[in-house]
């Protein structure tokens, strides 16, 4: 289950998360709506840890993430910094698929897939077998050879999505994952998420794809200006929101 409370960040004295609260539970989908700017993609970043947040927490599972509970004073949990090494640990547990595929150009689809196993000491074997599961997963068996370069962008959005699932995350953030695709090749890449989303991962996906949210998220919430504006089940914020924000951004994205 992912657990944030108070979620707050600011750039440049600009509050752009104004204390987020989210919660999801295990094996669930939830999908983040809102404009531009609204603060969706700090948001995940604050998830994984790749931002930290200035007050407010995320815990994945139970694990408190970025911080250690070091004592109590008065009422308030005193947090420490985890060490880096601590961190990068629990982000091995948080995979995140951004919009741009951000694949590494000048490994091989394998290399991709077995890079981050093997830093972590998985054995070459056992990489590479379990690469080759996953790019069957994602309908790639025979590419492993490919270097990004050959492939569509449909193609290498699912070689990024196998990847992130070679360290066996418990949970996964998408960022606008079909953003940058040709419309022909965003199919490809939902069915990938759709299999994921009932293989009882937790997922979090930022998506202006809303037949799609409709089909799959079993959570909806809602963003605008840092804030969560509403959020509750598909059924409810698609057909019913509560907000007049809300309905207008689903008009216009719909
Ligand atoms: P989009 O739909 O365009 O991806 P978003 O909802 O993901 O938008 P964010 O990327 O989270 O929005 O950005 C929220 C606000 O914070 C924006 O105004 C953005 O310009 C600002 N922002 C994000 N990252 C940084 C940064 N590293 N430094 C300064 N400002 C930032
Ligand atoms: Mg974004």
């Amino acid at each position: 289950a992912i657990e944030v409370r108070g979620l707050t960040k600011s750039y440049g004295g600009r509050e752009v998360l104004s204390g987020v609260d989210l919660d999801v539970d295990t094996g669930d989908v939830a999908i983040i709506l809102g404009p531009s700017g609204s603060g969706k993609s700090t948001l995940l970043r604050c998830i994984n840890h790749l931002e930290q947040p200035d007050a407010g927490y995320v815990r994945v599972n139970g694990d408190l993430i970025g911080y250690r509970e070091s004592g109590r004073r008065g009422g308030d949990t005193l947090l420490r910094e985890l060490h880096p090494r601590d961190v990068a640990r629990q982000r091995r547990n948080i995979g995140m698929v951004f919009q741009q595929f951000n694949l590494f150009p000048h490994f091989t689809v394998l290399g991709n897939l077995t890079e981050g196993p093997l830093a972590t000491g998985v054995p070459r074997d056992a990489a590479v077998v379990r690469a080759r599961e996953l790019l069957a997963r994602v309908g790639l068996s025979g590419r492993e050879d490919s270097y990004p370069s050959q492939l569509s962008g449909g193609q290498q959005q699912r070689v990024a999505i196998a990847r992130t699932l070679a360290m066996s995350p418990e949970v996964v953030l998408f960022d606008e994952p079909t953003s940058a695709l040709d419309p022909e090749l965003v199919g490809e890449v939902l069915a990938v998420i759709r299999d994921l989303a009932e293989s009882g991962l937790t997922l979090v996906v930022v998506t202006h794809e809303i037949g799609f949210a409709r089909d799959i998220a079993d959570v909806v919430f809602f963003i605008d200006g840092g804030h969560v504006l509403e959020s509750g089940r598909p059924e409810q914020i698609f057909a019913d929101a509560r907000h007049n924000r809300t309905r207008e951004f689903l008009a216009a994205v719909r």
